[in-house]
């Protein structure tokens, strides 16, 4: 046997698209963003390393955000295998007016945790329109506004599926949080470990403001959760949905979820001093923010408090909205 091929990073704008091959069968962690020139960008890189888009057997989706999932109906219209987590096939599925009521959605939940509602509904469409979740949040940049056609996987995966590429085995791992179906892909020869956006190098990845079944989904138990599962990935490379690869996947979970544990501190020291909302909490935390900043630091503070409320450490103030905290 000769050494095991490295995975290959290719780059469209702010992600990253790994591609793995065996011969000339190859595999793709994530699709890539779809914007104007993207999938003529993509072919000619895969034609640097000797690959067709007719080689693109299988496409891998680490989850359904449009700058990673833009390309797969392209991906899958050219014959290519999509292979998704099972809880992102809904948001898969979305037509554009499901995302428009999603925005109106989350702009909701923001006026109900104590944003004027006129900048709930500023904040959150000025980001979408932007490009998903990112590019308000100054982490990336594409050439051109993201977009995304509705597609159904060819085969959904859970948590100890395995995904073959030649004698190359990928195990999947769930990972909810960043987004309900979230996966991490673990190569079992290399011992890369590819984490999409759940681990990101120096960041803790956002949870969002999120639904499911039409109610809200409070992400970031779970993603606090899919972290310490993620710790025991100690002595492997991490290669993430965006920027450079990471040394130990075990070390970046322990450190984000130092990061957080700082947070919740910060937000008891708060809550100490009296019932507040989110909204008078981001004030209080973060005086100086940047309003570009305000939905971001409103998600990560409710996201917070979903924690500390599962812990039995915070609970909401039955009271007109809107909607107060105290500690326990
Ligand atoms: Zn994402």
């Amino acid at each position: 046997m000769g050494r095991v091929p490295e995975p290959l990073r290719l780059t469209l704008g702010a992600n990253n698209i790994y591609l793995l091959r065996d011969g000339s069968d190859a595999l793709l962690v994530d699709a890539g963003p779809d914007y104007a020139g993207a999938w003529e960008a993509l072919i000619a890189q895969l034609g640097q390393h000797g690959i067709t888009p007719a080689d693109v057997r299988q496409v891998v989706l680490t989850h359904y955000h449009r700058d990673h999932a833009g390309l797969a109906a392209r991906w899958q219209a050219e014959g290519a295998r999509i292979i998704g987590g099972r809880d992102d096939a809904p948001q898969l599925l979305h037509q554009p007016a499901d995302r428009q009521l999603l925005r109106e959605r989350a702009a909701a939940v923001l006026a109900h945790n104590g944003v004027a509602r006129e900048q709930a509904w500023w904040s959150i469409p000025a980001r979408e329109g932007a490009g998903d979740h990112r590019a308000a949040d100054g982490h990336g940049a594409w050439p051109g506004q993201l977009r995304i056609t509705p597609l159904a996987p060819d085969v959904l995966v859970d948590g100890g599926d395995c995904i073959t590429l030649g004698g190359r085995l990928l195990t999947v791992t769930a990972c909810p949080g960043h987004t309900p179906g979230s996966i991490l892909l673990q190569d079992e020869r290399g011992g890369d470990v590819f984490t999409g956006d759940h681990l990101l190098p120096q960041q803790v990845a956002t949870v969002g403001i999120q639904f499911r079944d039409g109610e809200r989904w409070p992400s970031m138990p779970p993603f606090v959760r899919s972290l310490e599962q993620t710790r025991a990935l100690a002595g492997r490379r991490a290669l993430p949905g965006h920027g450079e690869p990471v040394a130990d996947t075990g070390d970046a979970a322990s450190w984000s979820l130092r990061y957080i544990e700082r947070r919740l501190t910060r937000i008891q020291r708060r809550l100490a001093g009296g019932p507040a909302t989110a909204y008078e909490i981001v004030q209080a935390l973060f005086p100086r923010h940047q309003p570009e900043h305000l939905v971001t630091l409103m998600t990560e503070v409710i996201g917070l408090l979903d924690l500390l409320h599962e812990r039995g450490q915070a609970r909401t103030v039955d009271d007109e909205p809107p909607l107060q905290w105290a500690s326990t």
